[in-house]
């Protein structure tokens, strides 16, 4: 299987992978990986990026909004910029690869250029974000936005759970609130992101590397139920207007549409009930909906669908149901060319390219706001992410880095 890589791209992976490892030791709780935005670990992680940069002669700085950012000239001092990179951010009890994967990669990237002095027609800006996860504070993305332009300027003012303004802490990681928000990265032609799966396909289909050809867009809705609590021993079963059993089939209604068709997918993940006691009918039930998919007018045709469905079947049990919608975001489609470009490398590695949509957001849809974006996934065991068993085998490992490094020297400006 390694016989399709090189010496130096087996060696460079070997070398990822036990960064990876050295990287995992920066932790805000022993014994356990969290590393939130701008704690005292991301301080100490965006410090060891930054050294290991300087021993390829790169020189890293921190940006305005607390990333760490680093350029690779090509030939010509100043030409335009291929970006990679993904987050080194994580959320409680991570795994050790969501994010610093992507990061550790595009360094490892750099590295091989910098050994043997090989430029290229472009030059390579390497970015390790600050904020993807989103848990010291609410919003997520705020590092790829800030490149991107898009820099949500209110989330300075959100305080932490000790009460520590995002502004401060901030500055005092060496960042700039006051110029976060107008960082927008210039000249960059395009941004790739390599990133473990964090779901089951490759593994199930045997495949170390999957392209991505989109990001899923989401719509979450809340959902009441209204029927007629009563006593369960006095009340026949054909004069009920029970609403949780009504939820309950509504619940089944919306696997069923999602079940319909490859790439959708909808998720019922709460259900409550009142008065919720074990000799009343239950009057109210309320319940979540999550859809995803990686087309917008997929995702609107399932979702008026189900909406269709759960109208039908409220009718039938003589329960009523009110609908909100609570949060949307359209899905980002992953540049054709990147896709075509991962598609080759990944099938010079002799592998078949198989294209999947991710499910889950990331660093690289902020930044199609801003220039053609693309990922590369590696399998990841059992499709488990943020658990500290999150686990890629080493050939993997260099096998993602060796897809990428092959990426970058076959990229063309246009
Ligand atoms: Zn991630």
């Amino acid at each position: 299987m390694a016989r399709a890589l090189s010496d130096a791209e087996l060696s460079a992976g070997a070398r990822l992978m036990s960064r990876l490892d050295a990287f995992a030791t920066f932790t805000d709780e022993p014994g356990k990986l969290t590393r939130l935005f701008l704690s005292d670990a991301h301080r100490r992680a965006a410090a060891a990026f930054i050294g290991w940069c300087a021993e390829a002669g790169v020189k890293a700085r921190i940006d305005a909004a607390g990333n760490v950012v680093a350029r690779y000239e090509g030939k010509q001092a100043g030409a335009p910029a291929l970006m990679l990179g993904s987050h080194i951010d994580t959320v409680r009890d991570a795994g050790r690869y969501d994010g610093n994967y992507g990061a550790l990669a595009a360094l490892a990237v750099v590295e091989q250029l910098a050994d043997g002095g090989e430029r290229l027609d472009h030059a390579v800006e390497i970015v390790a974000f600050g904020d993807e996860e989103g848990v010291r504070y609410r919003t997520t993305l705020t590092g790829s936005r800030a490149l991107a332009g898009t820099y949500p300027k209110e989330a300075l003012d959100q305080r932490d759970a000790a009460g520590v303004a995002m502004r401060d802490a901030l500055r005092a990681f060496g960042g700039d609130p006051d110029k976060a928000s107008s960082i927008r990265a210039e000249n960059v032609a395009a941004f790739v992101e390599a990133h473990i799966e964090q779901g089951p396909v490759l593994e199930a289909e045997n495949l170390p590397l999957g392209v991505v050809t989109a990001i899923n867009g989401a719509t979450r809705l809340e959902v009441g139920v209204e029927g007629m609590a009563g006593h369960a021993g006095a009340t026949p079963m054909t004069l009920r207007r029970d609403a949780l059993a009504a939820a309950a089939d509504m619940a089944l209604a919306i696997e069923k549409r999602a079940r319909g068709e490859p790439d959708l997918v909808g998720t019922v993940g709460r259900l409550e009930v009142w008065p919720g006691a074990a000799n009343v009918i239950p009057g109210v039930a309320r319940f979540s909906i999550d859809v995803r998919a990686p087309s917008d007018s997929q995702r609107a045709a399932a979702l008026a669908e189900m909406r269709a469905s759960l109208d039908a079947i409220a009718k039938a049990r003589g329960v009523s149901v009110t609908v909100a919608v609570t949060h949307e975001a359209n899905a980002f489609v992953c540049d054709s060319r990147i896709v075509a470009g991962f598609k080759r490398t990944v099938e010079g590695l002799g592998f078949p390219p198989r294209l999947l949509p991710s499910g889950a957001g990331h660093d690289a849809m902020a930044m199609g706001q801003l220039c053609p974006a693309g990922m590369l996934f590696v399998r990841c065991k059992g499709g488990i992410s943020h658990n500290p068993l999150e686990s890629i085998t080493r050939e993997d490992c260099a096998f993602g880095l060796a897809a990428l490094t092959r990426f970058v020297r076959e990229f063309r400006l246009d």
